[in-house]
């Protein structure tokens, strides 16, 4: 298995976790790119968001339903947070994982880098 976020999953790799349900995982990006930033993945392997999506929305509710508790838990949601799922080469995915970014805990500045 050459998947990061898969060996994240079974313990092989570890990571700071912020919670666990029965589907999904939610942990602290390595390289944080704001004052929080967490990656909430499915435990099961989906490639994309898109790909996720279409097979699974339930599963697909289940990490947004993650990502809005993370988000309340880190004190992110009277301020604002952004959640991002960067999807393809356009959009850089580096981790072929299905991957919410949660950012927020201080202004995130223009959506796009341009
Ligand atoms: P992407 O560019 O695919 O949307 O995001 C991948 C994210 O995974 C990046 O923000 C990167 O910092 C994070 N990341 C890469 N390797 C690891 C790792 O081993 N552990 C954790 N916790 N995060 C990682
Ligand atoms: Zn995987």
């Amino acid at each position: 298995m050459d998947c990061l976020f898969c060996r994240i999953v079974s313990g092989e790799i570890p990571a700071t976790l912020v919670r666990e349900t029965d589907t999904t995982l939610a942990f602290r990006d390595i390289t944080p790119k704001a004052a929080s930033h967490i990656l909430v993945i499915t435990k099961e392997h989906y490639a994309d968001v898109a790909t996720l999506a279409q097979a699974d929305a339930k599963l697909a509710g289940e990490v947004l339903e993650t990502a809005a508790i993370v988000a309340e838990h880190e004190g992110l949601v009277a301020d604002g947070f952004r959640v991002i799922f960067n999807t393809g080469e356009y959009a850089g995915q580096e981790v072929s994982h299905v991957h919410a970014h949660v950012l927020g805990g201080e202004p995130l500045g223009p959506m796009l880098a341009k």
